[in-house]
């Protein structure tokens, strides 16, 4: 019985959808991962248990699989611990927690990573990557708060328990493949979301062309932001940004990026959104941005960075730091794709079986044969 034919019918038992065991990859010492056979999860209640049908591997991932934060598991290191990393994933809906009737088995879904605790201050305002009991879910210290792939179990698996929260229907237009790229763009659309969210008419910058960045120039171009500046290194990167929705890209190997966004806009651009996180690109955003001017910090640095602040202040600089994808922003990013405002079909570049992890690894962290957005069939 496949999970389609009994979609809608009277509720199955979980025995009938969900297997007992299934194929996860697990997390042993730093960098070491074992394909191994788990228990299936079972969903508790405002839980589905998810097919996973396809999981994109995100920068982040390489650092949790390397280093282990910002994974935080039973309080400590993700290491040993049995623990799943993978967090940008959808599948389809393959069995439900008691007294849930807001999905139905089969329906697909696409997922946001954070469920938050639901009952801390941040929470209760809607910035639930921002919780304040991230990582608490654990006995003796359990406030129910859920990110798959960091705290809780993630997606390099068959299956994994999500809260309905944190699920987003997909049509039946969109394939696989593009909706599990929808947490992406979802976080992209998080960052314009903090800013205020009123792109139409306004000039935004985007630094550094990986995925966030790209879905983040397409994302300002379909809220309307004109100009759209897209700046990095790697001109093939800038050109997929172009079909992406970017007006101008811009080299910044070969020409000044704060010199080029100041011919382009003529006092600096309204908004940027910096995704590289180094020194020279929060210090590009700074003096590229136009007094009064706002800045998404979207990228993770390592260690301190030193920044011209005296010239923020000076200037009437906002500066936001965001994580994740909060206040239902992977909601309004799947609705801009799903009406074909973008196609970020466009960054995936390669596709994997689920035992071909490490090679698929291989390829998003070596960036083999130009890749950008590596996902992987579970289900294969
Ligand atoms: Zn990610
Ligand atoms: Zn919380």
């Amino acid at each position: 019985m496949t999970v389609s034919t009994v979609a809608r019918e009277t509720a199955p038992r979980l025995e009938e959808v969900a297997p007992a065991t299934m194929r996860a990859w697990v997390l042993k010492n730093p960098n070491e991962l074992e394909l191994a056979t788990k228990p299936a999860p079972r969903p508790g209640p405002a839980e589905v248990l998810v097919r996973i049908d396809a999981v994109a591997i995100c920068a982040t991932d390489l650092e949790v699989i390397g280093e282990g934060p910002p994974a935080l598991v039973n309080g400590g290191l993700p290491f040993n611990q049995g623990f799943t990393p993978g967090h940008e994933y959808m599948g389809t809906v393959a069995a439900l927690g008691p007294n849930v009737d807001e999905y139905q088995v089969g329906d697909r879904v696409t997922v946001e990573i954070h469920a938050g605790c639901g009952r801390c201050k941040r929470c209760r305002e809607g910035m639930y990557t921002a919780c304040h009991n991230y990582g608490a879910n654990y006995p003796g210290a359990d406030k129910g708060h859920r990110a798959n792939g960091f705290t809780t179990n993630g997606g390099f698996a068959q299956y994994a328990v999500n809260h309905i929260n944190t699920l987003v229907r997909v049509p039946d237009s969109m394939t696989d493949e593009e909706a599990a790229l929808v947490v992406t763009a979802g976080t992209s659309m998080y960052g314009f979301t903090e800013l205020g969210g009123l792109l139409a008419g306004e000039s935004v910058v985007v630094i550094g062309p990986g995925p966030i960045g790209l879905l983040g120039a397409a994302t300002a171009k379909a809220l309307g932001a004109n100009p759209v500046i897209l700046t990095g290194t790697r001109k093939d990167r800038l050109a997929i940004g172009a079909k992406l929705g970017a007006d101008h890209t811009i080299d910044s190997t070969a020409e000044d990026p704060v010199a080029a966004v100041m011919r382009l806009t003529s006092k600096g651009a309204d908004y940027v959104l910096d995704c590289a996180g180094t020194e020279e690109s929060v210090n590009q955003a700074i003096r590229m941005t136009n007094r009064g001017g706002k800045i998404c910090l979207a990228a993770f640095p390592h260690g301190l960075v030193k920044i011209d602040l005296a010239y923020a202040v000076q200037n009437n600089i906002y500066l936001y730091g965001i994580r994740g994808e909060g206040r239902s922003a992977t909601h309004r990013a799947l609705a801009l794709m799903a009406a074909g405002r973008f196609d970020a079909k466009l960054i995936h570049t390669h596709t994997f079986a689920l035992a071909d992890l490490p090679e698929a690894l291989r390829h998003a962290r070596d960036r083999v044969d130009g890749a950008i957005k590596v996902i992987l069939k579970p289900q294969q």
